[in-house]
């Protein structure tokens, strides 16, 4: 098994990602977050928005809708540009990119040389708003969430004490009817998106800002654990960038599989307010109270998609090691992204006084840390387990914390070491190690 295989069997074994409507059969590109991979996802948003938004005054949040106006995705360029190029095959009707095979003269599923020209496909969801299916009634899945911050912008301006320059910030899903799929949950149908539209003065140094925004991506790709050396910025060429786009940024991971794009940073400049403003016929217009300036602010958008941040995360922390004669599984997480902190074992499960204070050390514990209870099998077995989910530390509560000094084992999951550890001095020796 390659490394992507182990992870892939991971997260299905433990309860971090589970196929999509697996016992109908699955359903292509879709995949649902188990009991652990929902804590994981969740502290991989929380940490994004405690840093990005919470810790600063210059940033407020947002969570708009998944339906909208199809008029925005008429004005944002959206049903006009976002478009891949498509070829089918006359015989078995696959559909493939002509940029993402090596040979386009033939079918890559059943080899055929019968296909048509290449044409255009909508990479976008389309649905009707009522029960009748009329074309007036269309609608689509927001394929970002990107637009649901500038329909707003306005709304939050005249809200909030928010002057220029300021940012708002929005997690939510998006859908994108992706014709090149797999590699797990890199590319679905569905994922959640963490963005940013920060928006500055079109006479600010536009440059300075983006590479402050630069800068601060590489310190949440630390703080989630994922090690600089394997995150590559590539400045995108003109041809290749967004319509919207006079900068791009794409920070490529090496997942696994290979170098491909994690997240990316782009200087959308004033395109998608100025359209909105022409569209809707609102002014979208900023009046500067200091300089009497009124203007469409610029945007830089930091945009992060957090299930390639939990794959990243996951192919980053990874870990086999030869133990004795055994091959050890660890996720050597970082505490912060880990979804249990610690695990909290009585030895035996039929002793009565083990079990009661296995269980006040549990509720002490709860009160500031995730904490797993077990008392299945043995502590081997135990251990095994919580190395595998990614759990920093365990603590057992054994004999001898009954007969004399109220201590502990704390076992570390990456060193494996323990240590006896007073109760009453826990908590503190926990939070320092983790925090
Ligand atoms: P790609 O070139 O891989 O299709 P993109 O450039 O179209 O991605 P963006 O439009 O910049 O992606 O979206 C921002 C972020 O959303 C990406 O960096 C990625 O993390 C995430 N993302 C985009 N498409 C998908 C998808 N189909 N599945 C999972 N995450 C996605």
């Amino acid at each position: 098994m390659d490394k992507m295989e182990k992870i892939v069997s991971l997260c299905k074994r433990r309860g971090f990602v589970y196929p999509g409507s697996e016992i109908y059969g699955g359903l292509a590109n879709t995949y649902d977050y188990g009991p652990l991979g929902v804590e994981l996802k969740n502290n991989i948003k929380n940490l994004w928005w405690k840093f990005f938004v919470q810790d600063r005054e210059d940033m407020v949040g947002l969570d708009g809708g998944i339906l909208m106006n199809s008029k925005i995705w008429e004005a944002s360029g959206h049903l006009k540009e976002f478009k891949d190029p498509l070829i089918e095959c006359k015989d078995c009707h696959h559909r493939f990119r002509p940029d993402k095979v090596k040979d386009q003269s033939k079918c890559e599923s059943c080899g055929s040389k019968n296909l048509t020209d290449e044409k255009l496909f909508l990479g976008m969801f389309k649905t009707f708003l009522g029960p009748v299916e009329k074309d007036a009634d269309v609608t689509y899945l927001r394929p970002e969430t990107a637009q649901a911050i500038f329909v707003n912008y306005k709304n939050i301006l005249n809200s909030t004490n928010k002057k220029i320059p300021f940012g708002i910030a929005q997690i939510g899903k998006a859908f994108r009817n992706e014709i090149t799929t797999g590699n797990f949950i890199f590319r679905t149908l569905e994922f959640e998106q963490m963005e940013i539209e920060y928006f500055i003065s079109p006479k600010a140094k536009w440059e300075k800002v983006f590479k402050e925004w630069q800068e601060l991506m590489h310190n949440y790709a630390e703080m989630v654990g994922i090690d600089k050396k394997h995150l590559h910025d590539i400045d995108i060429d003109e041809k290749d960038r967004a319509h919207y786009s006079k900068k791009t940024i794409d920070f490529e991971y090496e997942f696994p599989f290979g170098q491909d794009e994690l997240w990316g940073l782009a200087y959308r400049t004033d395109f998608d307010l100025a359209t909105h403003e022409k569209n809707s016929g609102q002014d979208l217009k900023y009046f500067d109270e200091e300089t009497k300036d009124k203007y469409i602010p610029h945007v830089i958008e930091p945009s992060l998609g957090v299930d390639r941040t939990f794959l990243a995360v996951l192919s980053e922390a990874y870990d086999e090691e030869k133990v004795k004669d055994e091959t050890r599984v660890v996720l050597r997480l970082k505490p912060a992204v880990a979804p249990y902190k610690v695990a909290v074992f009585p030895l035996l499960k039929n002793k009565d006084k083990l079990v009661k204070k296995a269980r006040e050390v549990f509720d002490m514990l709860k009160q500031d840390f995730t904490v797993f209870w077990d008392d299945r099998g043995n502590i081997g077995k135990r251990y095994r387990y919580q190395d595998e989910i990614g759990t920093p530390f365990c603590v057992t509560v054994d004999f001898k914390t009954l007969e004399d000094d109220d201590s502990v084992t704390v076992r570390d999951r990456d060193t494996m070491k323990q240590k006896r550890v007073k109760i009453g001095e826990l908590k503190n020796y926990l939070a320092e190690k983790l925090y």
